[in-house]
């Protein structure tokens, strides 16, 4: 039995010094990204250099937390010990206004009510290990129902 079959709680993301301001960030019900001061590129996840252009230099900068389901999958089964009870469960990729896209779950609602293009917002799951995840769950009313925000 390795260490990922032991445990019951959820299996956190590894924290880097990259990507440790985001983290905080999280904890603190912000979400925030770094933003390239040459290209304006808005990334994730978090990298010393831009994608785009190749730049070191970046700030970091908040995200509104509202975007809309790219992808996702109904997990049906639990792989880990973490979500036996928690079945079924939805994770999918959530395209940012900002532009990141995030591998995420959809809360607070049915899982077989997940769309592809559903508006969400972020909210925030303090897991037993302590570290704030950004969860998203529907947004709620549907006035952004038509905006593309894709680049
Ligand atoms: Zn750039």
């Amino acid at each position: 039995m390795d260490a990922f079959e032991q445990t019951q709680n959820r299996i956190d993301p590894k924290i880097t010094v990259d990507s440790k301001p985001f983290w905080d960030a999280c904890a603190q019900h912000r979400l925030i990204f770094q933003q390239c001061a040459v290209c304006g590129h808005v990334r994730w996840p978090a990298s010393v250099i831009c994608p785009e252009c190749s730049s070191f230099s970046f700030i970091w900068t908040e995200s509104r937390g509202i975007g809309r389901v790219y992808s996702f999958v109904i997990f049906r089964r639990a792989f880990h010990p973490y979500f036996e009870n928690r079945i079924p469960y939805v994770v999918a990729s959530v395209l940012l206004e900002e532009g990141p896209v995030l591998l995420t779950n959809i809360v607070g609602c049915e899982a077989t009510s997940v769309e592809c293009d559903m508006p969400v917002e972020v909210v925030f799951l303090k897991t037993e290990n302590r570290v704030t995840l950004p969860l998203f769950s529907p947004r709620s009313g549907s006035a952004l129902k038509g905006v593309n925000y894709a680049r």
